[in-house]
């Protein structure tokens, strides 16, 4: 026999015991257990399958819900609940399953941390996620799939909900991505490490395609950015580029956009959320104060870019020597009072391109860096390049 069969011989085994015990759980038939023991659904997509025996093993040992001198400690309801399950014997395998998928796809919390998710917050979100696989989610069952999978957990004072140890910002992230009517993140720094796959691998599963193979945790980023680093540390103080600082943090905890890593990176998001010309003037102070304070070799790219706030083209008779056009292009200068102008005479025997600044604040702190096309100008605080 070859190992190939040992293997497949020793999985049947597994689904046979496991059927059986479920089986006897729920108080169903053997073919309906199977029916779910062998969905596909249940195969664990962002980890093992999990094992309806493990899931039993569970209730009846875990340190803080499994069953206390034989009376059951976890029921439907939740922690301490007055009654116990109330098992359809059709789905509450696979959607056991599920819920600890959706569990899987959240980091967990480092082991100082304490547990800061609420299992009824963590219910419904896994609802509106899982729809339609699982459309109702009771909270002792998302508590029953968090123990199973030795997640961090906490009573909440003398409710039946329990504290769980997974992401808040996370958590927080996919509930906002999920419920209707909800203000969607613009910032996915704190997209959960298995969101996108989860949600693709159901997809898939469901329309009977291939699986996507095997996922695996990412190790967590290590990268630091030193504009990032210092600007929120700069949230403290007591001006306009502390309060802006103030702002950018709370910004990316609630996910309302990114990571600024580059000066540029500031501007951009700026201008993909409304800002007034008193912000940009902030983020043109901490820029040039970064530009100050910085090592050169912390600084990476200073380079900035601002917005495009209108750009035309018109045709002119020319010099003498025949039509051509003239394109103006116009930015925001960086504290946003005034204009970057970038122009092209497209005119034959007069070709000019040029660019200038048109505020007096920013022609004193900014520069064109040199060596670049005029269409491709980009502007650098003077500072930086005199320290470097
Ligand atoms: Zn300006």
């Amino acid at each position: 026999m070859s190992s190939n069969n040992n293997n497949n011989d020793a999985r049947d085994r597994k689904i046979k015991q496991d059927t059986r015990a479920w089986a006897a759980l729920v108080g169903t038939n053997y073919t309906t257990a199977l029916r779910q023991t062998e969905s596909p659904l249940v195969q664990g997509f962002l980890g093992e399958q999990v094992s309806a025996r493990h899931l039993i093993n569970t209730l009846n040992h875990h340190p803080l819900i499994g069953a206390d001198g034989g009376d059951f400690v976890l029921g439907e309801a939740g922690y301490y609940a007055d009654t116990e399950w109330s098992f359809n014997g059709r789905s509450d395998f696979v959607e056991l399953a599920l819920l600890t998928d959706f569990l899987r796809m959240f980091t967990p919390i480092a082991p100082r941390e304490t547990p800061a998710v609420s299992s009824y917050f963590l219910k419904h979100t896994a609802e509106k996620f899982l729809a339609p696989h699982c459309s109702y989610v009771t909270n002792g069952r998302l508590i029953w799939a968090a123990a199973a999978l030795d997640l961090p957990m906490v009573e909440q004072k003398g409710g039946l909900n329990l504290m769980i140890g997974v992401s808040e910002r996370e958590h927080d992230y996919v509930k906002r991505m999920v419920t209707p009517g909800s203000t969607k993140p613009h910032g996915h720094q704190h997209r959960p490490a298995g969101y996108t796959h989860l949600q693709t691998a159901l997809e898939q599963c469901v329309a009977g395609e291939p699986d996507l193979g095997r996922w695996e945790r990412p190790e967590p980023s290590t990268e630091v950015f030193p504009f990032h680093e210092w600007f929120i540390q700069q949230a403290g103080r007591d001006d306009a580029v502390g309060v802006l600082a103030h702002d950018h943090r709370a910004g990316i905890k609630d996910s309302d956009h990114r990571i600024a890593r580059t000066p540029n990176e500031l501007l951009e998001i700026l201008q993909e959320v409304p800002a007034s010309s008193k912000t940009h003037e902030s983020a043109e102070s901490a820029i040039v104060e970064w530009a100050r304070v910085s090592l050169p070799s912390q600084r990476g790219d200073m380079n900035i870019r601002t917005a495009s706030i209108r750009r035309s083209k018109d045709d002119t008779p020319g010099w003498g020597a025949g039509p051509g056009t003239i394109e103006l292009h116009e930015f925001l200068c960086p504290c946003g009072d005034g204009k970057v102008i970038e122009e092209h005479d497209n005119t034959p025997g007069f070709r000019e391109h040029d660019h200038r600044i048109i505020c007096d604040k920013c022609r004193e702190e900014w520069d064109f860096v040199p060596g670049l096309s005029v269409r491709g100008w980009r502007l650098e605080p003077k500072p930086y390049r005199a320290a470097s």
